[in-house]
């Protein structure tokens, strides 16, 4: 503590709140005594770490506790309650929308410590577990029961299942099985004042309001989820992938409606275009093929006769598509090299440029050709690179801008490309997210989509949960939707320092 905080944001203007430093010095003292001192953090070189998730935007926190229970969040939200400071949850920080990025300081939630399987209940094919769980070390533990957790962000090696629930993430396997939001039958929410309660069951259907499906997606705005109870699914019985390539991305954007109309939707549908395979070939050979022009990951699964009848299909519709070739994993190794090759693109794109900012718009999917034209149209016109890797079954795209922080107006530049890039996709009948969620950095954007009653009537939702606006605050909703004005104070600018942007 001591040094002047900044709040950095990458842009508009964000009421900082400023919390006064004997009150803070008076809640360092509390937490720790009530989590010990190994749970708080609150010298400036501790908290620097936790000044970003995966985007663009930055703040520092002024405290970081790692609660271990659900008890121990019960008393970081009551105490920071107490002393009117702003509480922010944090999983792993993979966030791409500046959900748990501290715009107003005060203290960050981290909940990695909170880590434990508790339970798999093969019968009911259910699991139960602390948010601070990685989804590929839950997805490993169930795959022992002959059982899978469906949601698999590309990011699952690192990602939470908090911060899935938080943000409803989707992934290259929810085209079949739907998001997260489908796969969390309950969960136990520390609220913003302390109180502890179970939304949802652990049996479909609960009665009365749905209010887990309203916590899923919530981008941490109105509680912590520190217990969740989720579904599993047995595990396909045979699978087929193959690696689709084509001339251009516009013929692989027509190949996705060309497979979906065949009848057969398969559990993943994945795209990257030309700058990705070089990326990725140029960080490890996964065998993607660099002269293409675009490549379709494709993957059906089923019971093995199923599966034969369904691949037969979907080679018939990507040929009818102009697929200039196609190649079929025969075993297990070639499968996971060509996943190997999808999963570690984004980190690729570090190598080809020293920043890139990665945008997520989801439209219909019969509107992809058109859109992704004008994505290439756009990045033209403002001079910069872009790459494309996404879940093109959804129509959930992933434009990665690449350009130079250094470079004068060049974050402004991009900015501005992004917004032009999600408004495309709202006059496509899209909208502004695909999967990772609002945040902070799409909060502004939310009046393109909805109108003022709208936003009005989701500001009281949130209210019910947190009266003193004290939570998680100026995210998802735009200024004057839960940013508390009250507290608003100087804020400092700062422009995007030098590194990778996700
Ligand atoms: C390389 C890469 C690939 C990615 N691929 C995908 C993808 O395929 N699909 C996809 O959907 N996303 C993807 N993401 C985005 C990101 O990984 C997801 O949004 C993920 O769900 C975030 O999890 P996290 O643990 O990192 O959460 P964080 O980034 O720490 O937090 C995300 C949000 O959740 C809230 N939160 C965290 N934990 C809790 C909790 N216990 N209770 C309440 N709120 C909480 C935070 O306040 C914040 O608003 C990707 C990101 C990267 C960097």
């Amino acid at each position: 503590m001591g040094a002047p905080r900044t709040h950095e944001v990458a842009r508009g203007t964000l009421p900082a709140m400023s919390t006064s430093q004997p009150t803070l010095a008076v809640l360092v003292d509390e937490l720790t005594r009530a989590l010990g001192k190994s749970s708080v953090l609150a010298r400036p070189e501790e908290l620097i770490a936790y000044e970003y998730d995966a985007t663009i935007e930055r703040a520092r926190p002024d405290i970081v506790v790692f609660p271990a229970s659900t008890d121990d969040v019960a008393t970081v939200l009551r105490l920071a309650r107490k002393h009117g400071v702003p509480v922010v949850p944090r999983g792993s920080g993979t966030g791409l929308a500046g959900g748990a990025v501290p715009v107003q300081g005060g203290v960050l939630c981290v909940l990695t410590r909170m880590n434990r399987i508790l339970e798999i209940d093969v019968r009911n094919r259910t699991a139960t577990i602390e948010p601070g769980v990685i989804n590929l070390q839950l997805q490993e533990a169930v795959a022992t029961h002959g059982l899978t957790y469906a949601p698999d962000p590309s990011s699952q090696r690192v990602c939470t299942i908090g911060g899935n629930v938080a943000t409803n993430a989707g992934g290259p396997h929810t085209l079949v099985h739907g998001s997260t939001v489908n796969h969390v039958l309950g969960m136990r929410v520390v609220l913003p004042d302390g109180r502890a309660t179970f939304l949802g069951s652990r049996v479909p259907d609960a009665p009365g309001l749905d209010l887990r499906g309203l916590f899923v997606g919530s981008e941490g705005t109105l509680g912590i989820a520190t217990e969740i109870v989720v579904r599993l699914v047995p595990r396909a019985e045979a699978v087929r992938t193959l690696l689709a390539i084509f001339a251009s991305i516009e013929d692989a954007s027509n190949a996705v409606t060309r497979v979906i109309a065949s009848g057969v939707i398969p559990v993943a549908l994945e795209m990257l275009d030309r700058e990705i395979i070089r990326a990725v070939q140029h960080s490890r050979d996964v065998g993607y093929p660099e002269d293409a022009g675009a490549v379709l990951l494709v993957e059906v699964e089923g019971l093995r006769e199923t599966v034969e009848q369904q691949s037969a299909q979907v080679i018939e519709a990507l040929r009818a598509a102009g697929a200039l070739d196609l190649r079929i994993a025969s075993e297990a190794a070639e499968r996971e090299r060509l996943w190997e090759g999808r999963k570690s693109a984004i980190g690729a794109i570090g190598a080809l440029a020293p920043n890139f900012y990665l945008l997520d718009g989801v439209v219909p999917r019969t509107r992809l050709p058109e859109v992704m034209r004008g994505v290439e149209e756009l990045s033209a016109r403002y001079g910069f690179r872009c790459g494309n890797v996404f879940h093109a079954g959804d129509g959930n795209l992933h434009p990665n801008v690449m350009f130079d922080s250094m470079e004068p107006g060049a974050t402004e530049r991009v900015l501005a490309l992004g917004a032009e890039i999600l408004r495309l996709c709202i006059e496509a009948g899209g909208a502004i997210t695909g999967e990772h969620g609002v945040g902070l950095e799409k909060r502004s954007y939310m009046e393109w989509m909805f109108g003022a009653d709208d936003l009005e009537a989701m500001s009281r939702i949130r209210l019910a949960f947190d009266e003193a606006g004290l939570f998680n605050p100026c995210k998802v909703l735009p200024s004057g939707h839960g940013c508390a004005s009250a507290h608003s104070a100087e804020l400092t600018h700062h422009l995007a320092t030098p590194g990778v942007y996700v």
